[in-house]
Protein backbone atom coordinates (compact mmCIF):
# COMPACT_ATOMS: atom_id res chain seq x y z
CA UNK A 1 0.00 0.00 0.00
CA UNK A 2 1.08 2.87 -0.13
CA UNK A 3 2.26 5.18 2.69
CA UNK A 4 0.92 8.59 4.21
CA UNK A 5 3.07 11.01 3.91
CA UNK A 6 3.22 13.61 7.34
CA UNK A 7 4.42 17.29 6.53
CA UNK A 8 7.76 18.23 7.05
CA UNK A 9 9.38 18.15 10.79
CA UNK A 10 12.94 19.05 10.33
CA UNK A 11 15.43 18.65 12.92
CA UNK A 12 17.53 21.12 14.66
CA UNK A 13 14.77 24.02 14.58
CA UNK A 14 16.67 26.47 12.23
CA UNK A 15 13.22 26.36 10.47
CA UNK A 16 10.16 28.48 11.55
CA UNK A 17 7.31 25.72 10.71
CA UNK A 18 4.21 27.05 9.06
CA UNK A 19 3.76 23.79 7.91
CA UNK A 20 1.86 21.81 10.14
CA UNK A 21 -0.50 23.96 11.77
CA UNK A 22 0.83 23.22 14.93
CA UNK A 23 0.33 25.90 17.38
CA UNK A 24 3.23 28.53 18.16
CA UNK A 25 2.64 29.26 21.59
CA UNK A 26 3.66 26.89 24.25
CA UNK A 27 0.61 25.18 26.35
CA UNK A 28 -1.36 26.66 28.76
CA UNK A 29 1.08 26.42 31.94
CA UNK A 30 -1.52 24.59 33.98
CA UNK A 31 -1.00 21.45 31.10
CA UNK A 32 2.99 21.77 32.02
CA UNK A 33 2.51 21.74 35.97
CA UNK A 34 -0.01 18.92 35.40
CA UNK A 35 2.37 16.92 33.47
CA UNK A 36 5.44 17.47 36.30
CA UNK A 37 3.11 16.12 38.96
CA UNK A 38 2.21 13.34 36.84
CA UNK A 39 5.54 12.33 36.53
CA UNK A 40 6.29 12.17 39.87
CA UNK A 41 2.91 9.88 40.09
CA UNK A 42 2.70 6.49 40.14
CA UNK A 43 4.60 5.54 36.56
CA UNK A 44 5.07 1.74 37.53
CA UNK A 45 1.00 1.39 37.56
CA UNK A 46 -0.75 1.01 34.31
CA UNK A 47 -2.79 4.13 33.75
CA UNK A 48 -6.65 3.92 33.86
CA UNK A 49 -8.03 2.70 30.68
CA UNK A 50 -10.44 5.01 29.51
CA UNK A 51 -8.70 8.32 30.39
CA UNK A 52 -12.12 8.75 33.11
CA UNK A 53 -10.59 11.96 34.77
CA UNK A 54 -10.21 13.45 31.11
CA UNK A 55 -13.62 12.30 30.37
CA UNK A 56 -15.10 13.92 33.08
CA UNK A 57 -13.30 16.99 32.70
CA UNK A 58 -14.23 17.14 29.07
CA UNK A 59 -18.10 16.68 29.45
CA UNK A 60 -17.74 19.08 32.12
CA UNK A 61 -16.18 21.34 28.86
CA UNK A 62 -18.41 20.56 26.84
CA UNK A 63 -21.69 20.82 28.41
CA UNK A 64 -22.50 17.09 27.85
CA UNK A 65 -24.47 14.78 29.99
CA UNK A 66 -21.52 12.58 31.47
CA UNK A 67 -18.20 10.92 30.51
CA UNK A 68 -19.77 8.20 28.84
CA UNK A 69 -20.49 10.47 25.78
CA UNK A 70 -16.03 11.09 25.70
CA UNK A 71 -13.78 8.54 23.71
CA UNK A 72 -10.04 9.05 24.46
CA UNK A 73 -7.36 8.34 22.18
CA UNK A 74 -3.62 8.69 21.21
CA UNK A 75 -4.43 11.54 18.87
CA UNK A 76 -7.67 12.26 17.26
CA UNK A 77 -5.54 10.48 14.21
CA UNK A 78 -6.24 7.12 17.33
CA UNK A 79 -9.68 8.04 17.04
CA UNK A 80 -10.26 7.73 13.19
CA UNK A 81 -8.12 4.14 13.17
CA UNK A 82 -10.74 3.46 15.65
CA UNK A 83 -13.86 4.48 13.97
CA UNK A 84 -12.64 3.24 10.04
CA UNK A 85 -11.16 -0.28 12.35
CA UNK A 86 -15.08 -0.74 14.00
CA UNK A 87 -17.03 0.57 10.86
CA UNK A 88 -15.86 -0.71 7.81
CA UNK A 89 -14.94 -3.89 6.79
CA UNK A 90 -12.48 -5.91 4.42
CA UNK A 91 -14.11 -4.55 0.70
CA UNK A 92 -16.61 -1.99 2.66
CA UNK A 93 -16.22 1.64 1.74
CA UNK A 94 -15.43 4.97 3.30
CA UNK A 95 -16.26 8.29 2.03
CA UNK A 96 -14.23 11.61 2.11
CA UNK A 97 -14.21 15.05 0.68
CA UNK A 98 -11.40 16.22 -1.83
CA UNK A 99 -9.49 18.01 -1.12
CA UNK A 100 -9.04 17.05 2.06
CA UNK A 101 -7.09 15.24 4.88
CA UNK A 102 -5.74 12.04 2.73
CA UNK A 103 -5.18 10.33 6.22
CA UNK A 104 -8.56 8.56 5.82
CA UNK A 105 -7.86 6.77 2.54
CA UNK A 106 -4.19 5.34 4.26
CA UNK A 107 -7.22 3.92 7.30
CA UNK A 108 -9.48 2.89 4.83
CA UNK A 109 -6.48 0.71 2.74
CA UNK A 110 -5.27 -0.74 6.05
CA UNK A 111 -8.94 -2.22 6.56
CA UNK A 112 -8.61 -3.87 2.99
CA UNK A 113 -11.75 -1.09 2.27
CA UNK A 114 -12.17 0.97 -0.61
CA UNK A 115 -12.30 4.73 0.05
CA UNK A 116 -14.40 7.17 -2.38
CA UNK A 117 -13.83 11.00 -2.96
CA UNK A 118 -16.32 13.57 -3.70
CA UNK A 119 -14.96 16.85 -4.68
CA UNK A 120 -16.03 20.12 -3.48
CA UNK A 121 -17.97 22.78 -5.53
CA UNK A 122 -15.72 25.59 -6.02
CA UNK A 123 -17.22 27.97 -3.79
CA UNK A 124 -16.15 24.94 -1.15
CA UNK A 125 -19.45 23.54 -0.46
CA UNK A 126 -20.62 19.99 -0.81
CA UNK A 127 -22.61 18.28 -4.26
CA UNK A 128 -25.42 16.04 -3.51
CA UNK A 129 -23.01 13.34 -4.25
CA UNK A 130 -22.00 13.65 -0.91
CA UNK A 131 -25.05 13.24 1.38
CA UNK A 132 -25.90 10.08 -0.70
CA UNK A 133 -26.35 6.79 0.46
CA UNK A 134 -24.82 3.73 -0.94
CA UNK A 135 -25.44 -0.27 -0.53
CA UNK A 136 -21.52 -0.49 0.95
CA UNK A 137 -21.17 2.89 2.68
CA UNK A 138 -20.11 2.47 6.51
CA UNK A 139 -18.82 5.70 6.74
CA UNK A 140 -18.23 9.25 6.06
CA UNK A 141 -15.71 11.75 7.03
CA UNK A 142 -16.13 15.43 6.76
CA UNK A 143 -13.27 17.38 8.47
CA UNK A 144 -14.98 20.66 9.70
CA UNK A 145 -12.64 23.26 9.42
CA UNK A 146 -11.52 21.53 6.42
CA UNK A 147 -8.07 21.20 5.22
CA UNK A 148 -6.60 22.76 3.32
CA UNK A 149 -9.80 25.54 2.56
CA UNK A 150 -10.40 26.20 6.16
CA UNK A 151 -13.81 26.59 5.08
CA UNK A 152 -16.65 25.18 7.12
CA UNK A 153 -19.82 23.37 6.45
CA UNK A 154 -22.81 24.99 8.86
CA UNK A 155 -24.40 22.59 11.58
CA UNK A 156 -27.89 22.85 9.83
CA UNK A 157 -26.18 21.60 6.71
CA UNK A 158 -24.06 18.73 8.85
CA UNK A 159 -27.23 17.29 10.11
CA UNK A 160 -28.93 17.63 6.96
CA UNK A 161 -25.91 15.34 5.43
CA UNK A 162 -26.29 12.39 8.49
CA UNK A 163 -30.07 12.51 7.95
CA UNK A 164 -29.96 11.61 4.10
CA UNK A 165 -26.65 9.02 4.85
CA UNK A 166 -27.36 5.22 6.00
CA UNK A 167 -24.42 5.53 7.97
CA UNK A 168 -22.30 7.34 10.52
CA UNK A 169 -21.30 10.73 9.67
CA UNK A 170 -17.73 11.87 11.48
CA UNK A 171 -17.42 15.72 11.68
CA UNK A 172 -13.39 15.76 12.32
CA UNK A 173 -13.06 19.12 14.39
CA UNK A 174 -9.19 18.99 14.47
CA UNK A 175 -9.60 23.00 13.70
CA UNK A 176 -12.81 24.03 15.11
CA UNK A 177 -11.64 25.96 18.40
CA UNK A 178 -10.66 28.45 15.47
CA UNK A 179 -14.37 28.34 14.11
CA UNK A 180 -17.46 29.93 14.28
CA UNK A 181 -19.51 27.12 15.03
CA UNK A 182 -18.80 23.06 15.78
CA UNK A 183 -21.32 20.09 16.01
CA UNK A 184 -21.32 18.93 19.27
CA UNK A 185 -24.90 19.50 20.31
CA UNK A 186 -25.99 17.55 16.56
CA UNK A 187 -24.48 14.44 18.49
CA UNK A 188 -26.77 14.78 21.55
CA UNK A 189 -30.05 14.63 19.13
CA UNK A 190 -28.73 12.42 16.30
CA UNK A 191 -26.52 9.07 17.40
CA UNK A 192 -25.19 8.67 13.88
CA UNK A 193 -23.26 12.04 14.25
CA UNK A 194 -19.75 11.82 15.42
CA UNK A 195 -17.35 14.48 16.65
CA UNK A 196 -13.58 13.97 16.63
CA UNK A 197 -11.03 16.29 18.41
CA UNK A 198 -7.61 16.39 19.07
CA UNK A 199 -5.28 18.58 21.39
CA UNK A 200 -2.73 19.52 18.53
CA UNK A 201 -3.71 22.93 17.05
CA UNK A 202 -5.59 25.05 19.25
CA UNK A 203 -4.04 23.63 22.67
CA UNK A 204 -0.71 23.56 21.73
CA UNK A 205 -0.04 19.97 22.63
CA UNK A 206 0.95 18.11 18.88
CA UNK A 207 3.92 16.23 21.41
CA UNK A 208 1.37 15.04 23.70
CA UNK A 209 -0.55 12.87 21.34
CA UNK A 210 -4.15 13.20 22.52
CA UNK A 211 -7.70 13.49 20.74
CA UNK A 212 -11.14 12.14 21.45
CA UNK A 213 -14.46 11.00 20.40
CA UNK A 214 -17.85 12.90 20.97
CA UNK A 215 -20.48 10.14 20.68
CA UNK A 216 -24.09 8.56 21.89
CA UNK A 217 -22.97 6.39 24.97
CA UNK A 218 -23.76 3.14 23.39
CA UNK A 219 -21.47 4.36 20.42
CA UNK A 220 -18.51 4.99 22.49
CA UNK A 221 -19.06 1.29 24.47
CA UNK A 222 -18.66 -0.50 21.55
CA UNK A 223 -16.18 1.31 19.74
CA UNK A 224 -13.93 1.14 23.33
CA UNK A 225 -14.25 -2.94 22.75
CA UNK A 226 -11.79 -2.20 20.01
CA UNK A 227 -9.06 -0.03 21.33
CA UNK A 228 -5.71 -0.60 22.76
CA UNK A 229 -6.16 -1.49 26.66
CA UNK A 230 -3.87 1.40 27.72
CA UNK A 231 -3.92 3.52 24.55
CA UNK A 232 -3.41 6.64 26.12
CA UNK A 233 -0.69 7.06 29.05
CA UNK A 234 -0.83 8.62 32.64
CA UNK A 235 1.34 11.52 31.50
CA UNK A 236 -0.61 12.70 28.12
CA UNK A 237 -4.17 11.96 30.21
CA UNK A 238 -3.00 14.35 32.80
CA UNK A 239 -1.80 16.79 30.61
CA UNK A 240 -5.48 16.73 28.77
CA UNK A 241 -7.37 16.93 31.65
CA UNK A 242 -5.65 20.25 32.71
CA UNK A 243 -6.01 21.61 28.97
CA UNK A 244 -9.58 21.19 28.25
CA UNK A 245 -10.59 23.08 32.14
CA UNK A 246 -7.98 25.95 30.75
CA UNK A 247 -11.32 27.34 29.00
CA UNK A 248 -9.92 31.01 29.61
CA UNK A 249 -6.19 30.64 28.24
CA UNK A 250 -7.90 28.75 25.12
CA UNK A 251 -10.20 32.01 24.77
CA UNK A 252 -7.20 34.02 24.42
CA UNK A 253 -5.39 31.70 21.58
CA UNK A 254 -8.00 32.08 19.48
CA UNK A 255 -8.77 35.40 19.61
CA UNK A 256 -5.34 36.40 18.98
CA UNK A 257 -4.55 33.72 16.31
CA UNK A 258 -7.82 34.44 14.63
CA UNK A 259 -6.52 38.19 14.66
CA UNK A 260 -3.23 36.69 12.80
CA UNK A 261 -4.80 34.70 10.53
CA UNK A 262 -7.12 38.31 9.76
CA UNK A 263 -4.29 40.20 8.82
CA UNK A 264 -2.32 37.58 7.10
CA UNK A 265 -5.25 37.11 4.98
CA UNK A 266 -6.19 40.28 4.29
CA UNK A 267 -2.20 41.30 3.38
CA UNK A 268 -2.06 38.33 1.25
CA UNK A 269 -4.93 39.13 -0.80
CA UNK A 270 -3.11 42.66 -1.02
CA UNK A 271 -0.20 40.79 -2.37
CA UNK A 272 -2.28 39.56 -5.32
CA UNK A 273 -3.36 36.09 -3.95
CA UNK A 274 -6.68 34.62 -3.83
CA UNK A 275 -7.00 34.10 -0.27
CA UNK A 276 -10.01 31.30 1.05
CA UNK A 277 -11.40 32.81 3.97
CA UNK A 278 -10.61 30.64 6.40
CA UNK A 279 -12.01 29.38 10.09
CA UNK A 280 -8.96 27.43 11.05
CA UNK A 281 -5.42 28.20 11.89
CA UNK A 282 -3.75 28.61 8.15
CA UNK A 283 -4.99 30.26 5.31
CA UNK A 284 -5.27 28.62 1.71
CA UNK A 285 -3.92 30.81 -0.93
CA UNK A 286 -3.55 30.61 -4.31
CA UNK A 287 -1.72 33.06 -7.30
CA UNK A 288 -2.87 33.76 -10.22
CA UNK A 289 0.35 34.03 -12.00
CA UNK A 290 2.49 32.87 -8.64
CA UNK A 291 4.93 29.93 -8.86
CA UNK A 292 3.59 28.38 -5.61
CA UNK A 293 6.75 25.49 -5.68
CA UNK A 294 8.79 28.65 -6.38
CA UNK A 295 7.74 30.61 -3.70
CA UNK A 296 7.95 27.80 -1.12
CA UNK A 297 11.39 27.48 -1.98
CA UNK A 298 11.79 30.91 -1.52
CA UNK A 299 10.28 30.86 2.20
CA UNK A 300 12.73 27.74 2.78
CA UNK A 301 15.80 29.23 1.81
CA UNK A 302 14.85 32.47 4.10
CA UNK A 303 14.31 30.07 7.13
CA UNK A 304 10.26 29.63 6.68
CA UNK A 305 8.48 26.22 6.13
CA UNK A 306 4.95 26.80 4.70
CA UNK A 307 3.11 23.77 2.78
CA UNK A 308 2.92 23.76 -0.74
CA UNK A 309 0.04 21.33 -1.78
CA UNK A 310 -1.08 20.46 -5.29
CA UNK A 311 -4.64 18.70 -5.40
CA UNK A 312 -5.66 16.90 -8.70
CA UNK A 313 -8.72 18.98 -10.03
CA UNK A 314 -7.69 22.25 -8.21
CA UNK A 315 -4.36 22.82 -8.90
CA UNK A 316 -1.66 23.87 -6.53
CA UNK A 317 -1.16 26.28 -3.47
CA UNK A 318 0.04 27.10 -0.67
CA UNK A 319 -1.10 26.21 2.98
CA UNK A 320 0.20 29.01 5.50
CA UNK A 321 0.20 28.38 9.16
CA UNK A 322 -0.67 30.60 11.87
CA UNK A 323 2.28 31.63 13.07
CA UNK A 324 3.04 34.40 15.79
CA UNK A 325 2.72 38.16 14.56
CA UNK A 326 6.36 38.31 14.16
CA UNK A 327 6.70 34.97 12.12
CA UNK A 328 3.81 35.36 9.96
CA UNK A 329 5.21 39.11 9.32
CA UNK A 330 8.85 37.94 7.98
CA UNK A 331 7.28 35.14 5.91
CA UNK A 332 4.84 37.53 4.36
CA UNK A 333 8.15 39.50 3.94
CA UNK A 334 10.00 36.49 1.89
CA UNK A 335 6.67 36.13 0.03
CA UNK A 336 6.51 39.69 -1.22
CA UNK A 337 10.78 39.66 -2.11
CA UNK A 338 9.69 36.59 -4.45
CA UNK A 339 7.11 38.58 -6.02
CA UNK A 340 8.81 41.77 -6.51
CA UNK A 341 11.68 40.35 -7.79
CA UNK A 342 9.48 38.62 -10.62
C1 LIG B 1 -4.04 17.62 12.58
C2 LIG B 1 -5.27 16.86 12.17
C3 LIG B 1 -5.64 15.68 12.81
C4 LIG B 1 -4.67 14.95 13.70
O1 LIG B 1 -4.73 15.25 15.00
P1 LIG B 1 -3.83 14.47 16.02
O2 LIG B 1 -4.64 14.56 17.27
O3 LIG B 1 -2.54 15.20 16.13
O4 LIG B 1 -3.66 13.05 15.60
C5 LIG B 1 -6.83 15.09 12.46
N1 LIG B 1 -7.63 15.61 11.49
C6 LIG B 1 -7.29 16.72 10.84
C7 LIG B 1 -8.19 17.26 9.77
C8 LIG B 1 -6.10 17.38 11.15
O5 LIG B 1 -5.74 18.45 10.46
Amino acid sequence: MQAYTPGEQPRGGELIKLNTNENPFPPPPAVVKAICDAASGPLNRYPNPMAQSFRVAAAEALGLPGPEWILAGNGSDEILTILVRGFVGEGECLRLPHPSYILYRTLADIQGAKWEQVSFETDWSLPAAFSQSDEKLRLVLLPNPNSPSGTTIAPSEVERIANSLDCPLVVDEAYVDFANDNCVDLVKRNERVLVTRTLSKSYALAGIRFGYLVAQPHVIAELAKIKDSYNCDMISIAAATAAVQSKDWLAGIRTTMNATRERMSLRLSQLGFHVTPSQANFVWCQHPDGNHQAIYEHCKAGGYLIRYMTYHGYGDGLRISVGTDDQVDACLQLIQQWLQAQ
